[in-house]
């Protein structure tokens, strides 16, 4: 039987036996998510950014290109309860740090959840255009080896998205990382198994 054809969680997209899911208890963050992406986006089995909804509670998507998606992201970047910046990895950046200390509110972190290729297209959408730019102070290698990066040191949705939240010292976020890296490299191994991908690194 191809493999492809086999039942697949509805979550974690793993075939059922290898399914990741179960004792499922997400993490809420005191730092938001506002996760950009699109409906093609999301049915690609190896997305990362579907993960990462598994495993943190204070997220919420935007389909770009969906009725009205332009007003959704206005709304979210006029809350009053956190500072709106966007996360894209090439300089200039501003210190995620800094910015929470300057506005005194957790930060409203727009993720492009996409290729590389696309992320830099929505990058210039007008209504992000006025976003605040912070990124990563180090860049481990990429431990995703699914999905071709066209440029080095582009790090997956899941893995940008986890490192940042170690960075910004996220409250109570130290206690669940290690977790939520072992869910990661689990979800990564099955679907290079599924798809007889030889293991290019050693996850930590
Ligand atoms: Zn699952």
């Amino acid at each position: 039987m191809n493999k492809s054809n086999q039942e697949r969680c509805i979550q974690c997209r793993l075939i059922i036996q290898d399914c990741i899911c179960s004792e499922n208890s997400a993490f809420w963050a005191e730092h938001k998510i506002t996760l950009l992406t699109s409906k093609r986006e999301e049915r690609i089995i190896s997305n990362t950014g579907r993960l990462l909804r598994l495993v943190l509670e204070n997220i919420s998507p935007v389909y770009i290109g969906k009725k009205g998606w332009e007003k959704e992201v206005e709304s979210e970047i006029m809350r009053t309860d956190y500072t709106p910046v966007i996360l894209f990895p090439t300089p200039p950046v501003c210190d995620g740090q800094i910015i929470m200390e300057e506005t005194g509110k957790p930060l409203n972190i727009f993720v492009l959840d996409t290729s590389w290729r696309n992320a830099r297209r929505w990058l210039h959408k007008p209504v992000l255009m006025n976003l605040k730019k912070i990124g990563l102070k180090t860049v481990p290698p990429s431990e995703y080896y699914l999905r071709k990066q066209s440029a080095e040191n582009y790090l997956c949705t899941f893995q940008a998205v986890t490192l940042l939240m170690a960075e910004l010292r996220t409250k109570g976020f130290a206690s669940v990382s290690f977790q939520i890296n072992e869910k990661f490299t689990l979800w990564v191994k099955s679907l290079a198994r599924e798809r007889g991908l030889k293991i290019t690194t050693t996850p930590s």
